[in-house]
């Protein structure tokens, strides 16, 4: 395979593994980079996965098109405009597909700063967590220029489904939503099962009854059962990255003007569950912080 046709893939973490591996899978040939050795050395025991040699400029001069799945914007900001970053290598044409969660103003100011260099931004964040990711079956939402998403659709083709929302950066503000009802879900379906339980009904069998009924959510049918109620918390969703993704959709709402206080609230509460729970918590952990809460009363 011709080396100008090689998908480079930054950010080995809990999505870009399975992500990388179902790009190998398709038969698109990846040079794959993380900064965490043991991370990439997970992966590039594949067929079709390599590891780059020299880092990020060494990515960059050697694909197309790189994908960046890395916590944040400002990560992806520094990956690929940092000193040695993955823009230094590549040649005019190139295209940056990032698939992080990133802050869609930040974004349109990354592509118009690449635009000046002849290279062009795609982003296609993502949703359907850690299972989606393994399955291909991620919902990609995904902003640009036609003419240059269509230059990387087989490779997202390859990852999940691709939902064009518009111009770069949409896809950002569409996913940094996204997560405020999914984490918006997660806060009522804790307080539900909490006064629930504290009347005395079984937290399973609630579960159950929830599944077949119209409060039925993503936190019910993959949360509650699988995490919440046998006490694993281990989603592979930080709630560090969850207290992010909500952050950015509440700075939108803020910079829209759009008054929104059931976003302020939930965006308030991960907020105060992180500084308790730490940075490794899972986000499936924010049942604790509700159950502590829950368990202070009302003060009234
Ligand atoms: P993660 O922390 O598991 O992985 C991130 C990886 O990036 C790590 O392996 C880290 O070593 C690497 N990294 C960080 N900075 C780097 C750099 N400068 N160069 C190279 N590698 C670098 O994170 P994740 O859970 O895989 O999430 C990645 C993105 O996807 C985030 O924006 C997150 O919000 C989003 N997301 C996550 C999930 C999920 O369920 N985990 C679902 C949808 C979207």
């Amino acid at each position: 395979m011709a080396e100008e046709q090689q998908t480079g893939f930054v950010g080995i973490g809990n999505m870009g593994a399975p992500m990388v591996r179902n790009l190998a899978k398709a038969n698109i040939p990846v040079l794959a980079y993380d900064l965490n050795a043991t991370a990439l050395e997970s992966v590039t025991t594949e067929s079709n996965l390599v590891a780059a040699a020299s880092g990020l400029a060494d990515v960059g001069a050697k694909c197309t098109t790189v994908i960046t799945m890395l916590p944040t914007g400002a990560n992806v900001r520094d990956a690929v405009l940092g000193e040695n970053g993955i823009a230094s290598g590549m040649k005019e044409g190139g295209i940056i597909l990032d698939m992080s969660s990133s802050e869609p103003t930040g974004t349109v100011e990354l592509a118009r700063e690449l635009e000046a260099s002849g290279l062009h931004l795609v982003d296609a964040p993502v949703s359907g967590g850690v299972p989606g990711a393994e399955k291909a079956t991620l919902a990609l939402m995904t902003g640009g220029d036609d003419e240059i998403v269509a230059r990387v659709e087989k490779v997202l083709d390859a990852m999940g489904n691709i939902f064009r929302t518009g111009p770069v950066g949409s896809g950002h503000a569409a996913k940094a939503l996204n997560n405020f009802l999914s984490a918006a879900s997660l806060t009522a379906t804790s307080e539900a099962l909490l006064v629930a339980q504290k009347f005395g009904l079984d937290g399973a069998k609630m579960a159950d009854i929830w599944n077949a009924s119209t409060g039925r959510s993503n936190a019910t049918e993959n949360k509650l059962h699988q995490h919440i109620l046998n006490r694993k918390f281990a989603a592979g969703f930080t709630l560090k990255l969850l207290n992010k993704d909500v952050g950015i959709a509440r700075s939108l709402a803020e910079s829209l003007d759009v008054r929104a206080d059931y976003l302020d609230r939930v965006s308030g509460l991960l907020g105060e569950a992180l500084e308790e729970l730490g940075d490794e918590a899972d986000h499936t952990a924010l049942f604790k912080h509700l159950e502590k809460l829950a368990g202070e009363g009302r003060g009234t």
